[in-house]
């Protein structure tokens, strides 16, 4: 188009005349354009790609320039990322000299500068500096800055020199909210023992005064959907009530979370209700991590695990009680667990089933579990006012910082939770928010900044519970998980950027990917209802209310109709439950998904052509993994490499995190990784090199520090691999080992991923493989696709073409 013209050849001319604000300005506009992230990964792949295939050959002038412009702009955007003081440089061009900011922005960037500790890490020795790395991580719960007690001074306007413009648009109704008003928290000025507080605080939950009608009306009808508002205490009061009838008496109490870390520090909470250790009465168990014993009677579980307990418990008969709570978030083995629940009530007709959802379309669930009764709790909420934005914002990282910035100076005390889509970007801000805070020193009051997502170390989940001391404010940031999953006391204000991650799933490529993706109008109804839970609350969206109407869908799709099957169809064939076309689904899958999971099953010989389980699919379900690495592993066992392919299985099972780059020493840290490679073995067996140097040094953690490897990920491997190596045992496979034949590993990865195969084309992009016949080189296995603006591979290893025939010519017949 034209526009697109006039913007390229003001990006040459910037180019050749070497101007860098243009470039800048350029730079900026590209951030803008799309979403931070997904901008800058489609640039580093491009750049890192053509590095990768150009290598070592002669380009024309124009290419290279283009190149180099490419390498330009994305140091000037990820620059800008990490940088506070950079944004404040290259936002001033347009916005700024219009309204004559740019004085309020030198001003602000001098007082960063003047804040800022001068020299800080400059003079540190290189240990010292990763430790206080480590110790920068693990104390990220909270991180207290400004002082404490302040009032904001008359001249903290020039904090907000970047406003947003919000419209107030509605009003949330409250419910029920004013007779509440005077029963707030029990007065805790008295001396009494935290467990009578405790136990106080109980009888001021919504659902208290409905306790003995409740447990009369489980008494009365075996399946029973349950409705209330979050933060009524359902989670955490339901199972102990459950207890204080008797029904732990013949059995277990059991209670599904869709999340890992709603499941611990629920069972946190309640165990510190009833004055026991964690661990005893009540525990919970996730993957890779079993915290109960055999006192345990209340436990709290992934909706997964509990899909796994019906392999070895088929009828669930140590449990009295089942709840499968969060029901509305539809997750994958949520939904699963409604057909295998429902189907068990009908023959053991001692079992009380219970769907809690803290959404109003209980009629649903009702419908599905055969017209069964909803019991309501009424909702306790005070009316939340909500704001959009004027203007839609493009860069929604940016405007929740300056929007949290903008309530903690002019708004009254409370405090504030933001909705993010994933660690990163809580990483980003909370990094942000500190610089800014700091910079203002004891203009503003103390903010206490609280980071809440899956893979934060535990001790630190529970500081966000942790009461706001007076003066200051409790700014969260939180992934989803606080959308329905807990509950934080004390929030007056959430923002709300409207996106979260969303998983989706192309049946036809076989290609899953996590994207950025706007949230629902359900959700969005469940946001703004965080903040008006102890009084009337504030919710300010960052975009605006015709997006709200004509964007947003109703409600988000279920997981079942999203997501690549294979898995689930692997444990329900284990189960004995062969026709899965006529499972009784809630939502049923698309058949296209259901025929792609089990053509993959087949094509990994988990099922035989009848599509019934083989020996191989038996021992595979043993695993809690993708089918893919449980494959890997049972195919280990013929080329004698099982103690490498449950060791790459666990490193693979941490993610991303095992690596660390400190913004000064990525030399370093990249040189440190660089020799895991040495030989080009392969993403996969560098990780394999990595456990084992580290094993060498008997687990040491000094050995990390001077790796740049974070030795809580290595930690958790190592924990995943004892436990991977307990279902060796299991399923009857030796524990060897072979590392003297890295191409014996490699083919037992290939046994799992042959269909992650991939080969480089003329054009310089890689293709799947459908068919290995005509030989291109550089061959290669991958363990996932990441879809950004475009597909990339995440951890690569080089194969030999002729293994695809050898090992799954099965499958490569089945595809001519
Ligand atoms: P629901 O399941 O209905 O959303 P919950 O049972 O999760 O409600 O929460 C009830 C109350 O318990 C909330 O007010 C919340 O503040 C409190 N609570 C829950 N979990 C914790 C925790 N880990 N620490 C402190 N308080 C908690
Ligand atoms: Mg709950």
């Amino acid at each position: 188009t034209k526009e697109e013209k006039e913007e390229q050849i003001r990006r040459s001319k910037a180019l050749e005349d070497n101007d860098t604000l243009e470039l800048r300005k350029v730079s900026r506009q590209v951030y803008l354009q799309k979403r931070r992230d997904q901008k800058l990964l489609e640039l580093k792949d491009e750049i890192v790609d053509h590095e990768y295939i150009f290598e070592g050959v002669k380009l024309t002038e124009a290419e290279e320039r283009q190149h180099r412009f490419k390498k330009q702009i994305y140091e000037l955007a990820s620059e800008h990322i990490e940088d506070v003081d950079d944004i404040n440089e290259y936002r001033m061009p347009e916005a700024y000299d219009q309204e004559g900011g740019v004085n309020q922005e030198k001003r602000f960037a001098a007082a960063i500068h003047r804040y800022r500790d001068p020299g800080a890490g400059d003079k540190m020795d290189p240990f010292a500096e990763q430790e206080a790395w480590e110790n920068y991580q693990s104390g990220k719960g909270t991180l207290k800055y400004g002082s404490r007690n302040k009032q904001a001074p008359a001249d903290y306007e020039f904090v907000l020199e970047d406003g947003i413009d919000f419209i107030k648009e509605s009003i949330m109704d409250g419910v029920n909210f004013e007779d509440e008003m005077s029963s707030e928290k029990p007065d805790d000025s008295t001396a009494k023992n935290a467990l009578q507080k405790l136990q106080e605080e109980r009888q001021t939950l919504p659902i208290y005064p409905y306790r003995d009608e409740l447990l009369q009306a489980i008494h009365d009808h075996q399946v029973m959907v349950i409705v209330g508002e979050t933060g009524s205490g359902k989670t955490t009061q339901i199972p102990q009530y459950l207890h204080e009838a008797g029904y732990t008496k013949h059995g277990l109490v059991g209670c599904t979370q869709p999340r890992r870390v709603a499941a611990m520090s629920v069972a946190a909470r309640v165990s510190q209700e009833m004055g026991v250790k964690l661990g005893h009465e009540v525990g919970y168990s996730i993957r890779f991590e079993d915290c109960t014993s055999e006192k345990t009677i209340l436990k709290y579980m992934t909706d997964g695990m509990l899909l796994r307990e019906f392999l070895s418990e088929p009828d669930l008969a140590s449990y009295s009680v089942i709840m499968v709570d969060e029901a509305h978030e539809r997750t994958l083995s949520t939904d699963i667990l409604f057909g295998l629940v429902k189907d068990i009530t009908r023959f053991r007709k001692d079992l009380k089933l219970l769907i809690s959802s803290a959404t109003l379309d209980a009629e649903k669930f009702s419908d599905y579990f055969d017209s069964a009764p909803i019991f309501k709790i009424p909702g306790r909420r005070f009316p939340v006012t909500i704001n959009f934005t004027k203007a839609p914002e493009a860069d929604y990282i940016d405007a929740a910082i300056v929007t949290v910035l903008q309530i903690h100076v002019t708004q009254p005390p409370g405090d504030i939770l933001v909705f993010l889509t994933g660690q990163e970007e809580i990483e980003t801000i909370d990094e942000i928010l500190k610089h800014r805070t700091r910079g203002l020193g004891t203009k503003i009051a103390e903010l206490i900044i609280c980071p809440i997502y899956a893979n934060l170390p535990t001790e630190l989940q529970a500081k966000i519970f942790e009461p706001t001391p007076d003066g200051a404010r409790k700014v969260v940031l939180a992934t989803n998980i606080a959308e329905t999953s807990l509950t934080i006391d004390g929030i007056k204000y959430v923002v709300d950027p409207g996106f979260c991650k969303i998983k989706s799933y192309n049946p036809r490529t076989g290609m899953e990917s996590l994207l950025i993706n706007p949230i629902s109008k359900a959700s969005a109804m469940q946001r703004a209802g965080r903040s008006g839970r102890t009084g009337p609350g504030m919710c300010f969206r960052l975009y605006t209310a015709y997006n709200f109407q004509h964007d947003l869908d109703d409600n988000t799709v279920p997981e079942i109709q999203r997501t690549n099957l294979a898995n689930v169809v692997l444990t329900l064939k284990s189960l004995g439950i062969n026709d899965l076309v006529n499972f009784d689904f809630m939502d049923p899958p698309p058949s296209e998904a259901l025929l792609k999971a089990l053509e993959q099953l087949y094509a990994l010989n988990a099922l035989n052509s009848l599509g019934e389980l083989t020996k191989t699919g038996r021992r595979m379900a043993e695993f809690p993994l993708d089918p893919m690495l449980s494959k890997t592993i049972v195919a280990s066992e013929k080329y004698k490499c099982s103690e490498e392919a449950i060791t790459i299985a666990s490193m693979l099972s941490i993610g991303n995190s095992i690596f660390y780059r400190p913004k000064d020493k990525q030399v370093h840290a990249d040189n440190a990784r660089m020799n895991f490679h040495t030989g080009n073995v392969g993403d996969h067996i560098a990780l394999l090199n990595v456990y084992n140097s580290w094993k060498e040094t008997n687990y040491s953690t000094q050995w990390c520090y001077e790796n740049y490897i974070q030795v809580r990920s290595m930690k958790r491997a190592r924990d995943i691999r004892d436990q991977l190596e307990g279902l060796l045992e299991r399923v009857e496979i030796e524990p060897t080992s072979n590392l003297s034949d890295l191409d014996a590993v490699k083919k037992a990865i290939t046994s799992g991923f042959f269909h992650h195969s991939a080969k480089l084309q003329k054009t310089g992009a890689y293709k799947t493989v459908k068919n290995p016949q005509t030989v291109l080189p550089r061959w290669v296995i991958y363990h996932e696709l990441v879809l950004t603006t475009k597909e990339y591979m995440r951890q690569v290893t080089e194969l030999k073409p002729d293994w695809l025939i050898e090992i799954a010519p099965h499958y490569y017949q089945m595809k001519d």
